[in-house]
C-alpha cells in the first residue's frame, strides 16, 4: 500500500518513486509526458509532486528509458544530478562531488545493468581529481585507471610514457612516432625493438586503499585518523561511505513500502 504522502517527502528515494509510478500508472507511464504523470498521481490523490521528486522521476525515466548516462558523461552528471533531486541546468557544467557519483551509480544501477563506458569513468577520475582524492573505492573502482593511470618505463631507452600498448612494446624504440603522429604498428625493421619495459603505476594509492578497507569496518568512534593529507582523504571516504549507506537504507525501506518484488520493474 503506497501511502498519499509518498510523492511528497524530501527523502523519497528516485528508485521507490520510479517503480511506485510503474505500480500506479502501468508501464505506459514510460511513455508520457511529464506532465501527464503528475496529473495522473494528482488525480489518484497523491497531490502535487513537489519539483525536487519530479526531478527525481524525470531522471528514473530517462535511465529506464536510455542508456544515455553510462554512455556520455554530460548525461550522466545531468542525470544522477535528478536522481538525487537537484535542479538540473542544462546549459551550465555543474560537476557531481564524488559522494554524488557513488550514490548515483548505486541507482544507476538499480535501475538498469549497463556497463559504464570511458568517456563516463574519465568523468568520474576528474571529479575524484577535483576532490583531491587518489583512491575510489566502491562502487567507482572501475574509474580507477583513469585516475591512476598505469605507466611503463622502457629499460633499453628510459622513455617513460601511459601504458596504452597493445603490443607490450615501447612506443620510442618501435619508431611509432616517426613523423610525429601515432603510426600504430612499429617501423619496418623494428619490429624485434622495445619488449625490455617495467610496468607500474603512476602513483602510489595501495596504502591509502588498504587503510579504507580497514577502517570503514571499524566503528566510527574507534577511528583515529592523522591530521595529514592521507588521514583527510580517508576522512572524506569514510563520509561519503555514510552518504552511500543512507541512500541505500531509505531504498530498501521504501521499496518495501511499495512492492514487495523488485520484478516488477
Ligand atoms: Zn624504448
Amino acid at each position: 500500500m503506497i501511502r498519499k504522502d509518498f510523492f511528497q517527502k524530501d527523502d523519497a528515494h528516485a528508485v521507490a518513486l520510479g517503480v511506485a509510478c510503474h505500480k500506479l500508472l502501468g508501464a505506459e507511464w514510460l511513455d508520457y509526458e511529464p506532465r501527464t504523470v503528475y496529473e495522473e498521481l494528482d488525480r489518484l490523490g497523491y497531490g502535487l509532486v513537489p519539483e525536487e521528486n519530479a526531478n527525481k522521476i524525470n531522471a528514473f525515466r530517462v535511465a529506464k528509458k536510455t542508456i544515455m548516462p553510462w554512455v556520455d558523461h554530460e548525461s550522466f552528471e545531468k542525470v544522477v544530478h535528478g536522481l538525487l533531486g537537484n535542479l538540473i541546468h542544462f546549459e551550465l557544467r555543474t560537476p557531481l562531488s564524488i559522494a554524488q557519483c557513488m550514490v548515483g551509480v548505486d541507482i544507476l544501477r538499480a535501475i538498469q545493468q549497463v556497463p559504464f563506458v570511458d568517456d563516463v569513468k574519465r568523468y568520474i577520475a576528474a571529479c575524484a581529481k577535483h576532490d583531491e582524492l587518489d583512491y575510489l573505492p566502491e562502487p567507482l573502482t572501475f574509474a580507477m585507471p583513469f585516475l591512476c593511470p598505469n605507466m611503463y618505463e622502457c629499460l633499453d631507452c628510459g622513455n617513460v610514457d601511459d601504458d596504452d600498448l597493445e603490443d607490450g612494446q615501447c612506443d620510442v624504440c618501435v619508431g611509432r612516432y616517426e613523423d610525429g603522429t601515432v603510426n600504430g604498428r612499429p617501423e619496418e625493421g623494428l619490429e624485434d625493438r622495445g619488449k625490455n619495459i617495467r610496468r607500474f603505476e603512476a602513483y602510489e594509492y595501495a596504502q591509502l586503499a588498504s587503510d579504507y578497507r580497514k577502517v570503514s569496518r571499524m566503528p566510527i568512534d574507534h577511528v583515529k585518523l592523522n591530521e595529514d593529507n592521507h588521514g583527510l582523504q580517508l576522512a572524506m571516504l569514510l563520509s561519503y561511505g555514510k552518504y552511500r549507506e543512507e541512500h541505500q537504507f531509505n531504498m530498501t525501506q521504501q521499496l518495501r513500502e511499495v512492492v514487495n518484488e523488485r520484478s516488477l520493474l
